[in-house]
Order: C-alpha cells, then structure tokens, then sequence
C-alpha cells in the first residue's frame, strides 16, 4: 500500500486567512489520521503576483499555529526545469502544441465565456500556427472526466466543451498552475489531495494532465468554502484580513468548527485543539476511506 502523503499548497499571493486556514487545517488533519506525511508546497510560479517575504510570512503562521511540515517545503520557482521536462514530454507525445492566437483573437473567435470566466479556447492553432510565432502551450483535450471526490461525491466535467484545450505554458513564459500542481504532486508523491472546494473544478484538467504524463491520480478531498459576511468567498483578491494570531488556538477551534468538527473548549493550546480536531476527523473521514 502506498504510504499517505498529503501536502498544503499555498500561492504566497498574501497572508494565510480563515479560508485558507481551513484548507491547512484539512489536509493537515487528514495527513495525520491516516499517519501519514503532510507537506508545504510554495507556489510560487506566478512571482509578478508574489509579495517579497510572503512565502517566509506564511510558514511563519503556519507554525504559529502548529502545523508544522514533515519535509522542508519546496518552493515551484526554483522546479522550472521539472515542468520544462514534463511540457517535452507532452510535446513529443502530441498531447501540447504551441498556439499563436492573443487573448483578443481568441475573444473574438469564441464570444461566450466558460463558466469559469475563461474563455474555451476554439482549437485555432491545434493542427499549427500557420507560420505564426508560438506564444504559449496547450494541452489538447477530449471529452469528458469523471472523478470521485471524497466530500462531494462524484463529479463530471465536459473539459472539451466547458475548458477547451488549457494553458500549460503562458505567453509571458510563466508556468501555468495546472502543470506544475500536477508534476509537484507526482514528484512529490502525493497520495492525496485535501483543499478547498473553489478548485474542484480544477481537478478534471489535473487528471487529464495525469493521464497524458502517464501519472497516479491521488484521492481527492474539497472542503467547504468560508463565505464573507456579504456571500463572496473569502480570497486573498478580495482582500480578506491576514490571520490575528494573538489566539492561535482559537483560530483553529474556528477554522476546526468550519469543518464541522468541534475541538471543545477544554483545549486551549493549538496542540490541544489540534489532537482532539484528529481523533473527531479521523471518526468522520478515514471510516468512509481507507488510505
Ligand atoms: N496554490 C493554490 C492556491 O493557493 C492551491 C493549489 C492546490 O492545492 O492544488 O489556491
């Protein structure tokens, strides 16, 4: 049997929040009910949008609060040279080819807009460029994924029809999350993946990438979104308030409640409230899913 490996993987964009610290908290926890290993992964690859220090900053609250990596963490932009290797890849298979057409041009030939507010892009440029210069890389894609999530249930996405052929390599020669996410977890041996729900429709075109790389799927597990007082999701781009870790405890007995687990008011340390959250997820979670 594989031995559990999860990971908490954070875009250093700002400070930990309530949202973000329930994703930390659960794969934290799930790492440790299965006595497993849990990771932090820095991902970084976006660095334009990266505050200097705010990796430092986010590891700092993060030990603030307990959760303390097995592994020193690894951060995606000092990988540049696995995701290059695993783009090859994908390029002499024929599964990536370069495409020449500018947000515009694709606007323009498409009109309605994916559900994720990107647009599904029309395929111009999957049988060549037509002799114009590659500006980024993209997968091609077929069909429909299926995929069980743990919390959700099973899961269906048309990534033909709602993502369309996605960027692996952008026209700014940045990285794109989706193959470094899946080259890290594969390199990292990541068993199983544990954050939040607004990535779950994410996951199709991670396995799509899996499967053209000829890599394991992990077991997957969303966990619910923090809501704003006002409806929206708590996100670092809507500005949400940097963790106040005067209490840590008490912003894990929050983040703990979140998850519909109740650490108790006896524990008061982030020790305390840590160990009762893992027998209470362990009850609720390993039961229905062996590793
Ligand atoms: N870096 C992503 C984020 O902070 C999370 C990636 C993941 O867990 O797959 O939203």
């Amino acid at each position: 049997m594989t031995p559990y490996r999860g990971r908490f993987a954070p875009s250093p964009t700002g400070p930990l929040h309530a949202g973000s610290l329930v994703a930390a908290l659960a794969s934290w926890l799930d790492a440790r009910a299965h006595g497993g290993c849990w990771l932090v992964r820095i991902e970084d690859v976006d660095g334009p949008r990266c505050p200097p220090g705010m990796d430092e900053l986010i590891l700092g609250q993060l030990a603030a609060l307990g959760l303390l990596p097995d592994e020193p963490p690894v951060w995606q932009s000092r990988r540049g040279s696995l995701y290059e290797a695993a783009l090859d890849r994908l390029i002499a298979a024929g599964h990536a080819y370069g495409c020449a057409c500018t947000r515009a041009e694709i606007a323009a030939a498409v009109g309605p807009r994916a559900k994720h507010g990107e647009l599904v892009y029309p395929g111009t440029c999957r049988h060549g460029t037509l002799g114009r210069p590659v500006r980024a890389w993209r997968l091609r894609v077929q069909g429909r994924v299926d995929w069980l999530d743990r919390r959700l249930g099973p899961q269906s996405q048309d990534l033909e029809a709602e993502v369309g052929d996605f960027v692996l390599k952008r026209a700014d020669g940045l990285w794109a999350y989706q193959l470094a996410v899946v080259v890290d977890d594969a390199e990292q041996g990541i068993t199983d993946i544990v954050r939040g729900e607004d990535l779950a429709d994410n996951t199709p075109r991670q396995i799509a990438l899996q499967r053209c790389l000829d890599l394991p799927t992990p077991r997957h597990l969303h966990t619910p979104l923090v809501l704003a007082a006002d409806g929206h999701k708590l996100s670092k781009q809507n500005g949400a308030a940097a963790l106040d870790l005067a209490d840590p405890a008490a912003r894990l007995r929050e983040a703990a409640l979140r998850l519909n687990l109740a650490p108790g008011p006896a524990a008061s340390t982030p020790g305390e409230v840590l160990a009762a959250a893992v027998a209470q997820w362990t009850a609720q979670w390993t039961a229905q899913c062996p590793p």
